[in-house]
Order: structure tokens, then sequence, then C-alpha cells
């Protein structure tokens, strides 16, 4: 669309030239993976090599990838009761402990009836609180539980400390599962030096498309037992259906890219994010998970008293696609369980604004919105209906 700026990357990325190419060609190999002829086969080689293109970006083996229908179904998928026992894991997760800035999906419990479903607090810059997970782990002592921390948060962009909560939780005998959906292909993501168990993915977070992603194994950890969709043994038992063939060929496609490019396109975004908040600066801002380390490419801020949802519809008119926090929850006028968890007042949190942006957004893009902002804030500070009461 001319004369639009999309800059919401954080709810979804526009599909990679190479992903939307690879969902093309795949729609031609029309046989069922499953089947044993050529037709079959050949659709089974599009699944096959994505898995191993996914696989690569998170550093874990191609068999350890399950693809599913999004991350929130691979959140679903992992939180569960029910994994193999073992020696190093001998008996069931009894609860799971989530941080309290975690999307839906996982905020949810997945599996876990709601009584055994536990928030660990953050801190004033959205960071897991450590001592309060270190005191539920050893109170749990008895029965580990499986935990599940963010990578990054969709939110404000904070990167989480997983691989010194993968050590805490380990060391009391647990599991990790880490929604990694806002750093794969954007930061480094290897499974491996994270420490988890477990990481869920999403393909149109990095330019695949939606509606298709996975859940990934560490090697050495527990197998999947407890399916949640049942049926004809695809995905090795773990994910009944036939695959969406097209979906997980531009995934693998964009994955592959996202790979190629990572370390510059980080550098650039953060370059961009750095003179986007530069420039809001310049009006009285808060921007909210500063003090922290975040992703390279989202800014979360608001301005004292103006009101998210006015200067949202401003923004788009003037040709701007920006958030109020996450896609999930726009639309619906509820504060964010993710600023009410740093303690931000709700005064305040009601005129969040995300900014996320990606790999092909441009210096004129962010200049432009700043000029856009400045205009929209103006407007609403002089208009008493754009004020937050
Ligand atoms: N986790 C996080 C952190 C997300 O941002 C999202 C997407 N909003 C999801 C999970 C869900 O992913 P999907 O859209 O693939 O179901």
């Amino acid at each position: 669309m001319s004369g639009r700026t999309y800059l919401d990357w954080n709810a979804t990325a526009p599909l990679r030239p190479l992903a939307r190419a690879a969902v093309v060609a795949a729609l031609d190999e029309f046989g069922n993976p499953s089947s044993v002829h050529r037709e079959g086969r050949a659709a089974r080689g599009l699944v096959e090599l994505a898995r191993q293109q996914v696989a690569a970006l998170v550093g874990a083996a191609p068999r350890d990838v399950v693809f599913t229908s999004g991350a929130t179904e691979a959140n679903m998928l992992a939180l569960t009761p029910a994994y193999e026992r073992s020696a190093a894991h001998p008996g069931r997760c009894g609860r799971v402990l989530v941080s309290a800035i975690e999307h839906p999906s996982v905020r949810s419990g997945g599996r876990f009836a709601a009584d055994f479903v536990e928030a660990i607090g953050v801190t004033a810059d959205g960071i897991i609180d450590l001592s309060a997970l270190a005191r539920r782990l050893s109170a749990l002592a008895e029965t580990p539980p499986l935990v599940s921390v963010m990578a990054a948060n969709n939110e404000t962009g904070v990167i989480q400390p997983i691989p010194e909560v993968a050590a805490m939780v380990h060391d009391a005998g647990g599991l990790l599962h880490v929604d990694a959906v806002q750093v794969v292909g954007r930061i480094g993501a290897d499974i491996n030096e994270m420490g988890a168990e477990f990481l869920s993915i999403s393909a149109h977070k990095l330019g695949g498309p939606m509606g298709v992603g996975a859940l990934v194994r560490r090697a050495g950890a527990p197998a999947l037992v407890d399916p949640l969709i049942k049926g004809g043994g695809q995905e090795r038992g773990a994910r009944a259906g036939t695959e969406n063939v097209a979906g997980i060929a531009g995934f693998g496609a964009a994955a592959a890219a996202a790979g190629e490019t990572l370390a510059a396109e980080g550098a650039r975004m953060r370059a961009l994010r750095d003179r986007l908040e530069a420039g809001l600066r310049c009006g009285p801002v808060v921007i909210f998970g500063e003090g922290a380390e975040r992703l390279p490419n989202t800014t979360l801020f608001a301005a004292p008293r103006l009101k998210a949802e006015v200067a949202l519809i401003k923004l788009d008119l003037a040709g701007f696609a920006v958030s109020s926090g996450s896609a999930c929850s726009s639309g619906k006028v509820s504060a964010s369980h993710v600023l009410a968890a740093m303690g931000v007042a709700p005064e305040l949190a009601s005129g969040a604004i995300r900014v996320s942006i990606g790999p092909t957004t441009t210096e004129n893009e962010i200049d432009s919105f700043i000029e856009a902002w400045r205009t929209v804030a103006a407007g609403l500070s002089r208009d008493k209906g754009g004020l937050a009461a």
C-alpha cells in the first residue's frame, strides 16, 4: 500500500520475498507428504528441507522440530505436566511457573489446571524477578515444576536472562520452556546457549507466513509424550494432521533468510530504533524498559496524559501502523498486563504506544514518524478528548 509506513513488526512481519516464492512453489507440490509415491516424496522433501532450515536457526537437530499451526499451539503443546519419565526427570511436573509478562497462550498455563499455574513477578524494568523464582523453586523442591519464560517481551522488547533462569531451573530439577517468538530471526537464539528444553517459534514474526510455527526440543531433553492433536501420527506422533506444506516451506525459507542477515539487520534496526528514541525524547515521554537490555527493533513509550487509542487512530489516518500493546489485545480496551506487572500506573499505561521496526524500515520512515508523532501529540494535548482521565 503506497503512502503507508508499517511499524508493527512485533504483531507480524511482512512476508520475505524468498518465503513468498517458497510458498508459491510449494502450492504446486500437491502430494501428501505421508504418501510413498513420487508426488508424496516431493512434498515430504519440502517439509524436511524446512525442518533443517528452522533447526539450523536455533542450533537444534532437525528431528527435534515439531511443526505446529503457530506459537500459540507450540506453547500449548509444551505446557503439559506429562513428560517422559527418565532417571534425570523422574516425575511429572506438578506445577507450571510462568513470568507475569508472558503471552496469553503461556499465561493460561496450557494444559495445567488453573490451580497449578503460578505467575512470577518482574522488576520495574520488566525483567523476571530471579529471587522470587529462586524462592518458588526451593519451595517446590519435592516436585520440580515446568517453568516458562519468554526470551523477549513482545510489548517492551525487554530481553530475559534465559541462561540464568535455565541454570536455576535445572539446579532445582525442573524443565524450562521458552517462548522465543520475538527473538528468533532478530537476535541470536541458540537453544543450547539458552539451555532451555523447549522453544516456541512463530513463522510470521520472522517474515514467514501466518498459521505456522514450531516447538523445538533441545538434544537430550525429555521427549514430548502428550500430543495436543492426536490422529495420524505425523510429526513423529507429536502433532497429528496432514502438514501445512506450503506454510512450512515458507517458514523454512524465512528462517534461512533471517539467519543469513541476522547480524547486519540487527545493527541496522538498533541504529534506527535509537534515532527514533532520540526524536521522541524531544518531548515529554517515558520509554518502558529503558534500563534493561532490549530487542534492537522495539520501543514502547507513552507521553503523560495522552490516550493511546486516540493517538493510534490519528497516526493510522496519517499513514502509520503502530500498536498500543500486543496485537492480540488491541481492539479490546484493556490495560496491558505487562505494564501492570512492571508497576506502571494505569493512566500512564493507557497511553503506551509500541513502535516495532524491521529489516526494511528506512531512516526516512523513522523521521516522518517522529514528525507525525509530534503533530499528533501536540494536537491531543490541546484537545481534551485525547487526554487520559
Ligand atoms: N508468543 C508471543 C511472545 C507472541 O508475540 C505471539 C504473537 N502475538 C505468540 C506467542 C503467538 O504466536 P502465533 O501468532 O504464531 O500463534
